[in-house]
């Protein structure tokens, strides 16, 4: 709590009262103590791929480069975080432009069936070398949704990312959509992948919140798409959540459940 006192002073400078304020700052405070690790975050995050560039720079220069087959294998390794930095870097400017509200949709009527599909379709190489299986499944007449489809394509994008990353080998993927009463889109992103401990549920939306940091690092993470899709949802006006576990009701696996209008309650909010 701050206080502050103001002294109240007749015009000949007599003393008369006083004004005493008090003010509860604790969000203010949470807000700067959050910017402060966010901060802190960022440059830990771009520190670590640095570090890693500059070791294996020196290594070519002193000699590795002499060694073709290493010197190429030294390369592999800074092309990977360099290009992890710039993933990490454009997710910032992504976040940025949500935080200070410059993010603009450009909404219109878009096919469920192709915005899942086209996520199945890129991520099919990837699957098919992990043996993991993907399931689609629509429900019939489902309207069409209302949505930018750019920034649809990137919350599928992370969710499907995740869900292959934190799945081993033979596991299966199901992407599920369906009608919710409210003229809203439900969309379902099923894994049967390691899952999320109880603990860390709550804090799975936050920005650099992550299990475990170095498995996420080398699967080339950023700690960044969940807070990225719950922006997005959210911008949308719908609404996000993860069940992992037992919560889902089962021992394993996790379940990522979004909302997003459909066209009918566009035209509804235009009569
Ligand atoms: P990251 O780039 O680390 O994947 P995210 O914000 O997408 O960042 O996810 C945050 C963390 O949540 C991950 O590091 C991982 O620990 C956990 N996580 C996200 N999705 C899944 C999933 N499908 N299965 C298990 N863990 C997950």
């Amino acid at each position: 709590i701050k206080v502050t006192f103001t002294p109240i002073r007749r015009s000949e400078g007599l003393l008369t009262g006083t004004i005493i304020v008090l003010e509860d700052v604790t969000e203010e405070e949470k807000l700067d103590q959050s910017r402060r690790e966010f901060v802190a975050n960022v440059s830990h995050e771009l520190r670590t791929p640095l570090t890693t560039i500059k070791s294996y720079l020196e290594a070519l220069d002193e000699g590795v480069m002499d060694d073709p087959e290493l010197a190429n294998k030294f390369l592999g390794v800074t092309r990977n975080e360099t290009e992890r930095m710039i993933r990490l870097v454009n997710d910032l400017l992504h976040l940025s432009r949500f935080d200070s509200k410059q993010a603009v949709l450009h909404k219109q009527a878009a096919s469920v069936e192709d915005m899942l599909e086209i996520v199945a379709d890129r991520f099919s190489f990837q699957l098919q070398q992990k043996d993991i299986d993907i399931a689609l499944i629509l429900e019939d007449g489902l309207p069409d949704a209302y949505v930018d489809s750019d920034a649809m394509d990137q919350v599928l994008d992370n969710l499907v990312s995740n869900a292959i990353k934190y799945t081993p080998a033979g596991g299966q993927i199901r992407l599920e959509a369906y009608a919710v009463p409210g003229d809203w889109i439900a969309f379902k992103v099923q894994d049967t992948g390691v899952g999320i401990p109880k603990k860390d549920l709550e804090r799975i939306f936050e920005r650099f919140y992550r299990v475990d940091k170095a498995r996420s690092r080398d699967m080339g993470g950023t700690g960044l798409g969940l807070s990225i899709a719950r922006e997005i949802v959210r911008a949308h006006g719908g609404t996000i959540r993860l069940e992992s576990g037992l919560e889902a009701g089962d021992q394993q696996g996790t379940t990522v459940t979004f909302t997003l209008p459909s066209v009918e309650k566009e035209v509804k909010n235009r009569v």
